[in-house]
């Protein structure tokens, strides 16, 4: 079972900030941003190409009702879907990042990285 599934189960603890029938959001362990969440569906995803169009229709208003309950919607935040090891992904079930509470920098990868023709 993967780490997140643990979470779900309750197997391993987790600052929980909301929950649905589908979805859970809580914080992350080793925060990047002031506030820095996790959005997961409860069942098992692991990349996005695995997501169903419903999956995503459904986490959109869960994600929305997270950012208002944050205070976000005025200041504004960032989402990150970290997919595949190209994209970073670490833990092998969907999830979004909700960053925020500060101005977040931009890129995230840096200018030597960028390619040629960009
Ligand atoms: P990824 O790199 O897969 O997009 O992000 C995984 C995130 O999960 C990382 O930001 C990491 O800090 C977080 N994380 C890993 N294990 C745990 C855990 O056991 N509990 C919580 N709350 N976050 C975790
Ligand atoms: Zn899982």
């Amino acid at each position: 079972m993967c780490i997140f599934c643990k979470i779900v189960d309750g197997e391993i603890p987790s600052n929980k900030i909301l929950e649905s029938e589908e979805f859970l959001c809580f914080h992350d362990v080793n925060p990047r941003a002031p506030i820095h969440l996790l959005i997961i569906p409860k069942a098992h995803v692991e990349k996005f190409q695995d997501a169903s169009s419903e999956l995503m229709a459904n986490i959109t208003p869960f994600i929305q009702e997270v950012a208002s309950k944050m205070g976000l919607n005025l200041s504004g935040y960032r989402l990150i879907l970290n997919n595949g090891e190209d994209g970073g992904q670490e833990v092998p079930h969907l999830h979004f990042h909700l960053l925020g509470g500060t101005k977040l920098s931009w890129p995230h990868f840096s200018p030597k990285e960028t390619h040629k023709s960009l």
